[in-house]
């Protein structure tokens, strides 16, 4: 115990070293160009064929293993209001009362191609990985939310009601990634509104709709730009703005992220010390206080 105790408080050390040194490395101001790893999967929503059937709400919450929010039907349906630490995919209506115009849209993580709440993580825990999935590492996460704070989407969601609360997000499903099988969302759209591919081939699909059809849909692909681009598309036959989704410009966030912590950081290297001390404790209670959990289990 007391050896993987002083190991993990070096290894939290050598960690806060290296994150001081490459925080503080001077970033480049200007944004390059953000290219998709070419092993990019994406997900295509398309509100025109959306039925508000919410199956996709369903089955995120089956991959999930996350019980359904019933909060507000007094435990009859699922029926979140938004995006919280049950619900990482969530179908809203949108409606003009003016003009009678309805659509519904669909929220979950974006998995931006450069993504804010990655370099606003000073412990790692979040990460751009294979298939470009931004994932969490509960593990690393000492619950500071600098990636709520970060995110141009408001999409990282915290359990405030645990005692060691985690970030709850989408992952892509990416456990069924790695078996092969689509993202649970997908596989369970009725009518294709939704769709899993490569992000590429997803790309393309988006334009051939927009130019097949251009009295269907606003002109743009959301998502394609925005941030620099997400793997995650958007096509609509209403404003994107109108349906929640932020007019950003094609700058990606994690640049504004990266200055504004440059500057932060350069004024509490102390604080941070003690930050990474106290970062060290919570996880080692947690971890003694998990595994004190697991013994009473056993016993
Ligand atoms: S949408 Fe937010 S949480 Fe998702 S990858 Fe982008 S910055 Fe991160
Ligand atoms: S990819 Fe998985 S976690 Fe993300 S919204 Fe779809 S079902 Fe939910
Ligand atoms: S399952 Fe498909 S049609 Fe039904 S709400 Fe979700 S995206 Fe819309």
């Amino acid at each position: 115990m007391g050896i993987s105790r002083r190991s993990a408080l070096k290894a939290m050390a050598v960690a806060t070293a290296t994150t001081v040194a490459t925080t503080l490395k001077p970033q480049p101001t200007q944004a390059a160009a953000v290219v998709a790893r070419p092993d990019a999967v994406g997900m295509l929503y398309d509100a025109t064929r959306c039925i508000g059937c919410k199956a996709c709400m369903s089955a995120c919450n089956k991959a999930n293993n996350l019980p359904p929010d019933t909060t507000l039907s007094g435990g009859l349906w699922q029926m979140p209001l938004d995006l919280n630490e049950r619900t990482k995919n969530i179908i809203k209506l949108y409606k003009d009362p003016a003009t009678g115009t309805r659509s519904f849209v669909k929220r979950q993580c974006m998995h931006c191609l450069d993504p804010a709440c990655v370099s606003a993580c000073m412990l790692g825990a979040l990460k751009k990985g294979q298939f470009g999935v931004v994932s969490y590492d509960p593990d690393l996460c000492i619950g500071c939310r600098y990636c709520q704070m970060s995110c141009p989407f408001n999409i990282p969601k915290f359990e405030w009601s645990k005692v060691f609360p985690k970030i709850v997000k989408c992952e892509f499903c990416k456990e069924r990634l790695a078996q092969g099988q689509q993202p649970g969302c997908c596989e369970a759209c009725p009518t294709g509104a939704v769709i899993f591919g490569k992000y590429t081939d997803l790309l393309a699909d988006a334009h051939a709709r927009l130019a097949q059809h251009p009295e269907r849909y606003v002109p743009t692909i959301y998502g394609e730009s925005e941030v620099g681009g997400t793997q995650v598309l958007y096509l609509s036959h209403v404003d994107f703005a109108k349906l929640g989704l932020p007019t950003y410009s094609s700058e990606p966030v994690p640049t504004a992220v990266r200055q504004v912590f440059q500057e932060i950081y350069q004024g509490i290297i102390p604080p941070l010390a003690l930050y990474a001390l106290l970062a060290a404790v919570l996880m080692r209670s947690r971890r003694e206080l998990t595994g004190e959990a697991h013994d009473r289990e056993e016993q």
